[in-house]
């Protein structure tokens, strides 16, 4: 934040961070638990990607945004317009078409819509002990440990072999049961005890407790396992064979919360990175004026485990869709105007950063570059690990430009780095659109407990997002 405030009494050049609470009005208080109650709403609802572009697309198209697919290969787009185009219902772009020539390039904001969770493997269903089982494979960047003894969920999708689609959602209602992992009591946990916490809970024990009830009057093996078929038979009229083709996501059970005594925090599941996916929709629908240039709203799967498959950043999806605008958009459509439209966007990486812990201050950047709770939304010029390996940099030119863009709508941000040197590292979308030769900032909110079943954000730094996000797409100044 420029504005120094108190600072100024006890420097004249000095840079300080401002806890937001201490100049938040009245009024945009009130904006700011407006935000988080809608915001919480989602998050309760959106539990899986397919589940988030789904509400996502559900909104736009209730905002008049229409599918460039279905447009006739003449139609015309003009400034105003409204678009999206989905990915395999997993990715999905929407854009406002701006006042200036596509060739001018894109105001693109982009985060991931996938979070860490279990997978179900192909064949997930067992018997063992008299207990049935869920076989899992995790997705992502997980703590073990932390996914077992805790309620759990089962949402997804199956595909019947005659491609009929079964919709499975088990654990959320109130009146539903909820699944679990089974962990060691501590009393016979000796030995489980001297592991690292990497080894202590391994990838192949993390079975998901499903049942324990007969199938009565079935005479064959695996009676418990037969029961929970016919249960799933009954309900979605499958087979085992139909779990062979299957997304089924185990995630943690339940809604998101208010968290703390004074509710200035957001505890949930897949904040990581949906906390900016719905700043960077909301502020797209927000947007009352036509923007200078053609606003992008960019939500893509598969961040999680490297952006790599055909719904992942790394695929052509995102400039394929570019195309397809450039041929609606241009008199005379060409690839060098698509090039020229990719090369002189601007974006913003949406993505999540780590706040400082007081639990564990080692691995905090010190000297003030690390992101702190409730200092706003966060700007990290950088990611990657050892020595920058693998970022993508902002230049200084852009980081300039967007403190502008900021500091002019009253947006309170801070710098940060993702921790202290070494300790570790790690990346988004940022490098994939960067390799078009745009300039590309990675810019999103800090979380307390990334990646964990249930994550921690501040309800000022949400919607400091929201608000960042919304005077991008506003800003004016000229590629
Ligand atoms: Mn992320
Ligand atoms: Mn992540």
């Amino acid at each position: 934040m420029t504005k120094q405030t108190n600072d100024e009494k006890k420097s004249l050049f000095g840079y300080k961070k401002e806890n937001g609470w201490t100049s938040v009005s009245e009024k945009e208080n009130a904006k700011i638990e407006a935000y988080a109650k809608d915001y919480i709403a989602f998050l309760s609802r959106a539990k899986t990607e397919r589940e988030t572009h789904d509400i996502i697309l559900d909104d736009f198209k209730g905002s008049k945004y229409r599918n460039i697919d279905d447009m006739k290969d003449s139609t015309a787009l003009k400034p105003g317009d409204k678009i999206y185009r989905s990915c395999h219902g997993r990715t999905l772009f929407c854009a406002t078409i701006g006042k200036r020539p596509i060739s001018e390039g894109l105001n693109i904001i982009g985060g991931h819509i996938d979070s860490p969770r279990l997978d179900l493997k192909q064949s997930p269903l067992y018997e063992d002990s008299e207990l049935a089982l869920f076989d899992t494979h995790y997705y992502g960047g997980i703590k073990k440990y932390q996914w077992v003894a805790i309620p759990l969920a089962l949402h997804g999708v199956i595909v019947k072999r005659d491609g009929s689609k079964a919709f499975v959602t088990i654990g959320e209602a109130d009146d539903d049961p909820v699944l679990t992992i089974t962990d060691l009591l501590p009393h016979l946990g000796k030995d489980q005890g001297k592991k690292t916490l990497e080894e202590g809970i391994a990838g192949e024990g993390l079975n998901i407790l499903i049942g324990s009830r007969l199938l009565a009057g079935f005479e064959g093996k695996d009676k418990i396992k037969e029961n929970i078929l016919q249960i799933f038979h009954d309900r979605y009229g499958i087979i085992e064979e139909d779990f062979q083709s299957a997304d089924l996501e185990v995630v943690p059970a339940g809604k998101a919360r208010e968290c703390g005594i004074d509710r200035s925090m957001i505890l949930g599941y897949g904040q990581d990175d949906r906390i900016a996916s719905y700043a960077a929709y909301k502020a797209l629908l927000d947007l009352d004026q036509i923007p200078k240039y053609t606003a992008v709203t960019l939500l893509c799967d598969k961040e999680e485990i490297g952006s790599s498959g055909n719904t992942g950043m790394a695929s052509t999806f995102f400039e394929n869709t570019v195309a397809l605008m450039v041929h609606k958009l241009a008199k005379e459509p060409n690839d060098i105007i698509r090039r020229r439209a990719l090369e002189r966007s601007w974006m913003l990486s949406a993505d999540v950063s780590a706040l400082h812990d007081p639990n564990y201050p080692d691995v905090s950047a010190p000297n003030g570059n690390m992101a702190t709770m409730n200092n706003g939304v966060v700007i990290e010029k950088f990611t990657g690990s050892r020595g920058k390996s693998g970022a993508s940099e902002a230049s200084a030119e852009f980081v300039s430009d967007i403190r502008r863009v900021f500091s002019d709508a009253g947006v309170l941000w801070q710098c940060s780095e993702l921790g202290k040197v070494d300790a570790g590292g790690g990346g988004t979308i940022a490098l994939f659109l960067a390799r078009y030769g745009m300039n590309v900032l990675d810019c999103g909110p800090g979380l307390l407990s990334m990646h964990a079943p249930w994550e921690v954000s501040s309800k000022l730094d949400a919607y400091m997002t929201w608000k960042a996000y919304k005077a991008f797409y506003e800003s004016k100044i000229a590629h």
